[in-house]
């Protein structure tokens, strides 16, 4: 089975996905998480896609795509994966397609989480990444058991630089400008599920395994 999350920037694609690939045991793929590790490791790819993700733009197709078809050629996807973040152009979309098509595979599934502009600064601001793992976390809506402290790795956590109030507004502009198009893409595809994303967390997740089955 291959899903891929659609909605805009703090929708709940991440927390989707993640709870997606442990039922299904499926690998969550984010392009998101990967430029992160990258950045932190100090690689090349990590330098060219910061100077991107700082101002809230999207990284160029070319740097995302091959690294995308090169994780789903991986062994472990043969079963299915949930790509999340990906794809968020339509050359991105189109170029998930051809790959696909050869391995002999397609898209089964775009979920779109649907969350108004207004709900996402707030998502936003409150959102909570680990310094250690990468784990997210929302101080009101999906807290950690200690303060500032994460429940998986016991690291530290942090505001997103992107996740402050300026570049989520640019973000969101980004959004709408080439990412939302994908929406008519995969409607026409006829594979497209509309969720309810301001419903809380679990509300969610059953409106998703109510389309992918149980
Ligand atoms: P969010 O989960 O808040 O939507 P992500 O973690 O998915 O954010 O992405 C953070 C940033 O990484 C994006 O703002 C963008 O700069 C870059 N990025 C991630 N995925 C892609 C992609 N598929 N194409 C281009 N840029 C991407
Ligand atoms: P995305 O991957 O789409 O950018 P995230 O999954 O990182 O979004 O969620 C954005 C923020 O909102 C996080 O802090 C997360 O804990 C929180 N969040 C996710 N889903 C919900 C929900 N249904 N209700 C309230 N908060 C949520
Ligand atoms: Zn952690």
């Amino acid at each position: 089975m291959k899903v891929i999350m659609l909605g805009a920037p703090g929708a709940g694609k991440g927390t989707q996905a993640k709870k997606i690939a442990a039922k299904y045991q499926i690998p969550h793929i984010s392009t998101g998480d990967i430029f992160r590790a990258n950045i932190k490791n100090g690689t090349e790819l990590g330098k060219k896609a910061k100077t991107y993700m700082d101002q809230g733009l999207l990284v160029p197709d070319e740097l995302v795509v091959d690294l995308v078809v090169d994780r789903l050629n991986q062994e472990d996807c043969k079963n299915g994966c949930v790509l999340d973040g990906f794809p968020r152009t339509i050359p991105q979309a189109e170029a998930l397609d051809k790959a696909l098509k050869s391995l002999g595979q397609k898209v089964d599934y775009a979920v779109n989480v649907e969350v108004p502009d207004e709900n996402i600064v707030t998502r936003m601001g409150g959102r909570r990444a680990c310094v250690g793992c990468g784990a997210t976390y929302h101080l009101v809506y999906a807290p950690t058991k200690e303060e500032g402290i994460c429940d998986t790795c016991g690291g530290g956590l942090i505001l997103r630089d992107d996740d402050k109030p300026e570049t989520v507004t640019k973000r969101l502009n980004v959004y709408h400008e080439q990412t939302q198009p994908l929406i008519d893409y995969y409607a026409q595809a006829g594979i497209l599920k509309e969720v309810d994303g301001t419903k809380d967390i679990e509300d969610v997740f059953r409106e998703i395994t109510g389309i992918l089955g149980e």
